[in-house]
């Protein structure tokens, strides 16, 4: 067994389920679909096929969860990064209705996978949109008169200050949007309760096997260093990380960092900051996101590198962010810091497609990603099984390039982000 590639060094890594090492894979096997990238989308993708009798191989160049879906903010957050009206006003009721009558489902699918496969990862109901400025609490409320609109009733609206302090115990906020259906997660836990399922339903996941290249054909062919997979499909599932693997992916989107700290355990102070024990995150557009861990640790999230440097300190970075939300915890000790990179796409939409006949992909959640990529995973094993509906729902959404192309998306994009972050700063 050759070694794997180490996990982030995450408070998720270090205190994730006991698993197994899985082998790298040697030699030619078969497969109906094989799957590159064992992150949500792969995982979740590979679930939907083993459980309707497909033999699925899915090929991960690190392990299970080593990539965003292992080391995410663990929010279980509805809909897309580009809201449903929105799309409507971009591209007509036809092309938004089926997006909005699944902008839900993606939460219901973790749910009933957690319940199904009795997956341990800390499964909490519950999540908060929090707003600092009366403009934003606006906003709140129209996000919740859209999301009613589209039949998600579950919302309610705070803004009496100590009623709001005795969900998320901060001075910063003016309103809270509360979805008691949205909810938080251990995220690696979650992908290897996901990596058992699909073992369970008689799927192999090879480790430490990165693909190197696709053939096309009627048979596709799946290459690693030391085996390949004969393929009648192929999903392609790398998101942020798929490096030079396939080109045109590469050039419609870009990889973002974005840091994430877990502090020491809080015990009864934890129950203070976050009463509810809810997920929050801020409507900002460069939001912070924070909640409790199963062992009250706080884990606060923020920030966005565009083009996803590796920062080299995680927590001069977000501690400050974190104590302006909570100044109560001036001095306390955070244990772990880590970045971890999603992909973004120009249209803020995410990019499903194919880039052959029986070659699919999906990538670009653009931050938001937990629940669509549950939801494409059935998507996609819909489509493979021959009812593409709606899977075509999203692929018929265009993909756009970065203006600049991969030289200049990065200072083009910044430019654009620091004048809506101008913006929040401004409370407007
Ligand atoms: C720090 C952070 C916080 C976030 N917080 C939230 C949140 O709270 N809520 C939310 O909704 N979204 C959040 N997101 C976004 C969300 O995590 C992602 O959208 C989602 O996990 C993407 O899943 P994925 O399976 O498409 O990609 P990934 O999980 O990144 O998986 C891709 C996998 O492909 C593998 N791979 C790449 N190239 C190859 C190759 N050539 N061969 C084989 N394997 C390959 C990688 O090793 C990796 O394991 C966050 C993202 C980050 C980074």
């Amino acid at each position: 067994m050759q070694a794997v590639t180490p996990h982030a060094p995450s408070y998720y890594a270090a205190s994730r389920n006991p698993t197994p090492l899985r082998p790298s894979l040697q030699g030619t096997v078969q497969a109906d679909v094989c799957i590159v990238g064992a992150g949500y989308t792969g995982l979740s993708s590979g679930i939907a096929l083993a459980e309707a009798g497909y033999k699925v191989v899915v090929l991960e160049a690190a392990q299970v969860g080593w990539g965003a879906s292992g080391r995410n903010g663990g929010q279980i957050v509805h809909s897309y990064s580009r809201d449903i009206d929105v799309i409507e006003s971009n591209f007509g009721m036809e092309v938004a209705r089926p997006l909005g009558q699944m902008m839900f489902e993606g939460a219901k699918i973790i749910r009933e996978r957690v319940a199904k496969y009795n997956i341990d990862c800390d499964l909490k109901d519950g999540g908060v949109y929090a707003a600092m400025t009366a403009k934003k609490v606006h906003q709140l409320q129209e996000h919740k008169e859209l999301w009613e609109k589209w039949g998600h009733k579950d919302l309610s609206l705070v803004t009496d200050k100590s009623e709001i302090k005795k969900i998320v115990n901060s001075d910063r906020y003016e309103g809270l949007l509360i979805d008691k259906t949205g909810g938080h997660f251990h995220p690696l836990n979650l992908t290897l309760g996901e990596a058992a399922a699909l073992e369970q339903n008689g799927g192999t996941i090879y480790e430490n096997s990165g693909v190197t290249k696709i053939d096309r054909g009627t048979t596709a062919v799946v290459h690693t260093a030391q085996g390949k997979v004969e393929a009648k499909f192929v999903i392609v599932a790398c998101n942020a990380y798929i490096g030079e693997l396939e080109p045109k992916l590469a050039s419609m989107s870009m990889p973002c960092g974005t840091q994430v700290i877990a502090t020491a355990p809080l015990g009864a102070l934890a129950d203070e900051l976050i009463p509810s024990d809810y997920c929050v995150e801020d409507n900002n557009f460069l939001l912070d996101y924070f909640r409790l861990s199963g062992d009250k640790r706080l884990i606060y999230g923020g920030g966005v590198i565009y083009g996803a440097r590796d920062p080299a300190h995680v927590e001069s970075i977000i501690v400050p962010k974190m104590l302006k939300t909570f100044p109560q915890l001036k001095g306390v000790k955070v244990d772990y810091g880590w970045t971890g990179n999603f992909l973004l796409t120009l249209s803020r939409l995410p990019e499903v497609g194919k880039l052959s006949d029986n070659i699919y992909y999906s990538q670009g959640c653009s931050g938001h990603g937990v629940t669509f990529t549950h939801l494409i995973g059935r998507l996609l094993g819909e489509a493979i099984r021959g009812d593409a509906e709606r899977f075509d729902s999203f692929a018929k959404l265009p993909h756009y390039p970065f203006p600049g192309g991969r030289l200049f998306r990065v200072p083009f994009t910044a430019m654009g982000a620091w004048w809506y972050q101008m913006r929040d700063s401004l409370g407007v």
